[in-house]
């Protein structure tokens, strides 16, 4: 969607993004990390930005808690609202970025297309995919918040990996396996991505 005719954007900003992000020793951007319900994207995100703020930098976590609880809130999660969310995901995670911030978006986005959706609108030069690894049975036995129960009981409609898609990224970033690895593990392989990546001191 392009600005409607009576909205002029200002390009001339009097603090850069640069300058932002030189004052924390850091690039700003996108880790998109994507996966099913419970496979352990939240607990690492937030595992990861307590790691990466304890060491100076600005970071913070786009999720359900924080968004869909809020700026989405009138938002559910059929096929248009799911796209919508992921939308205006991308857009806030932008306005991060130009504030010179690290996001860490942990959200399932399911298809292929709604992520490159959020790459398009983030651009591609800021946004990386991150796989959270984690099989439907194993995301199921979990089932932390009780999802899992009631959409098996057919409770819960267009629930992922059951009667709605999920796409496995093609080429991620990385691909954390939190079958096979402890948290701790996953959150220390993706600190040190994000700390080859986006860290400059
Ligand atoms: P999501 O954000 O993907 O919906 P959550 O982070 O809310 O998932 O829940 C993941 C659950 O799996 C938590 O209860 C967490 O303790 C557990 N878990 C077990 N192993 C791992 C791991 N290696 N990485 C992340 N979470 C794990």
């Amino acid at each position: 969607m392009s600005a409607p005719d009576n909205i002029f954007p200002m390009h001339d900003q009097l603090v850069t993004r640069q300058e932002r992000e030189s004052l924390a020793s850091q690039r700003a951007h996108a880790y998109w990390m994507c996966g099913l319900s419970g496979s352990g994207k939240s607990t690492i995100a937030k595992r990861v930005e307590r790691r990466l703020f304890a060491d100076g930098h600005r970071v913070i976590v786009l999720d359900g808690d924080n968004i869909r609880s809020g700026i989405n809130s009138n938002l559910g999660f059929s096929t248009e609202d799911r796209a919508e969310n992921i939308r205006r995901v991308a857009e806030v995670s932008k306005l991060f970025i130009s504030a010179g911030f690290i996001v860490i978006v942990s959200f399932i986005s399911p298809t292929q297309e709604i992520r490159d959706l959020a790459r398009d609108i983030i651009g591609s030069d800021d946004f990386s995919e991150i796989y959270v690894h984690a099989t439907f049975e194993t995301c199921a036995s979990r089932d932390v918040k009780g999802l899992y129960a009631k959409a098996i009981a057919g409770e819960i409609k267009n629930f992922t990996g059951l009667d709605s898609p999920f796409d496995i990224p093609s080429s991620p970033l990385i691909t954390l396996d939190t079958e096979n690895q402890s948290v701790d593990q996953c959150a220390a392989e993706l600190t040190a991505v994000i700390k080859s990546t986006s860290i400059t001191r």
